[in-house]
């Protein structure tokens, strides 16, 4: 038993690519038992719903509004709901954790930082970047990307569940390099919801406790309902 914590999520509210609300979403977590969600949108350097043409606050109040409406709806059902977003550049994605909106609305022009300050700024404020499925094969996904110095690697991916090689390669990478690891389901619909994410030991209410427990390693990767289980691959029987 442990706290099943969701990672990587999207919102219609702020992902262009997502189909479900903040309020939705929020319940479908909690109707599959779940204690708590990062809502983790594409920032505006992403796949991004919001329009250019505004005031950066303005902007801002639009990006977060999928967190919002599923932490109205997870006070009133009992789900944890945390802020996180997904940044990309040179061809990579980044999960951003451990922060508030706060953040984004006093760093104006934050999706131009570039991957090197934009980690840099990330943790001098106190939160975590865990690069996202790095070795999953998609046109948008084209940099050089495991030679960024994120705190973590998303070593398990829900997305990635028909192709395991992606999400076997990016745990031995982490395994290799010493790296944190998060999981996550990588989730677009209310609908689609696969008990991926993070088990902790113990219950995560805040933003701070998650990037503390992470840092203790007190998680266990889930997979589809089950512990993610690493099978190194029997690279001899492939001569
Ligand atoms: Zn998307
Ligand atoms: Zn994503």
């Amino acid at each position: 038993m442990g706290y099943l914590f969701e990672t990587h999520l999207h919102t219609s509210e702020a992902s262009a690519c997502a189909v479900s609300g903040g309020h939705e979403v929020a319940r479908a977590y909690h109707e599959n038992g779940y204690s708590g969600i990062i809502v983790t949108d594409h920032f505006f350097n992403g796949n991004s719903a919001i329009p250019r043409n505004m005031p950066w606050k303005d902007r801002v109040d639009l990006f977060t509004m999928g967190y919002k409406n599923a932490k109205e709806e997870g006070q009133k059902i009992g789900l944890t709901v945390l802020f996180g977003f997904e940044y990309a550049a040179d061809g990579a994605e980044f999960l951003v954790y451990g922060l508030e909106p706060d953040f984004l609305y006093a760093n104006e022009d934050f999706d131009k930082a570039g991957v090197k300050r934009m980690i840099d700024s990330v943790r001098e404020a106190g939160g975590i970047t865990s690069l996202a499925h790095p070795f999953r094969e998609a046109s948008h996904l084209y940099g050089f990307r495991l030679f960024i110095d994120t705190d973590a690697i998303e070593a398990v991916n829900a997305g990635n569940r028909h192709n395991p090689d992606f999400n076997r390669r990016a745990y031995e990478f982490a395994l290799d390099r010493g790296k944190l690891m998060t999981a996550g389901s990588d989730l677009h619909s209310a609908d689609s919801v696969t008990c991926t994410g993070m088990m902790f030991d113990r219950e995560i209410k805040t933003s701070s406790d998650f990037v503390a427990a992470v840092k203790e390693k007190a998680y266990k990767l889930m997979l589809c309902g089950e512990e993610y289980e690493y099978v190194p691959k029997n690279y001899a029987e492939l001569k």
